[in-house]
């Protein structure tokens, strides 16, 4: 499974936690990232991250053209729900694109636990044999 990381400046530290609770399980997959996110979670944990742009010069928008290509099959995107920023309308256009194409999204810690543990479970497996949504 391909898996997509993306947090807001003010959930950095909770992503970096996440990953490195649960490195093991992460491991086991294709991840990749907007640029901070990547980068500071790499560090962090050793994980191997493919690293898009930083979200402020488009790195949320190649994550987003890989969820319209179906190549992305979860997205755990921390979004700060506090402060408004600039990037909004791209941020609400990937999570409209992950409707579109059925994949799980996260946008908090919560609901990321309950995928890994689906993923780790096999309940997630739908997603390499088929998108319902194609
Ligand atoms: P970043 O992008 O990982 O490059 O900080 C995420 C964001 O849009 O805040």
């Amino acid at each position: 499974m391909t898996i997509a990381l993306i947090a807001h400046d003010a959930k950095k530290e909770l992503m970096i936690q996440f990953c490195i609770a649960y490195c093991g399980i992460l491991s086991r997959h294709i991840l990749c990232a907007t640029g901070t996110t990547g980068k500071q979670v790499a560090e962090s944990t050793g994980l191997r991250i493919q690293q898009y742009l930083s979200g402020s010069q488009g790195g949320d928008q190649q994550i987003a053209a890989r969820i319209s290509c179906n190549e992305i099959d979860i997205l755990l995107f921390f979004r700060d729900p506090i402060t408004r920023k600039a990037t909004e309308p791209n941020e609400m256009n990937l999570l409209r694109l992950c409707d579109v194409h059925n994949v799980p999204v996260a946008t908090n810690i919560a609901t990321a636990e309950a995928l890994i543990m689906a993923l780790e479970r096999g309940d997630l497996d739908w997603r390499e044999i088929g998108n319902p949504s194609i």
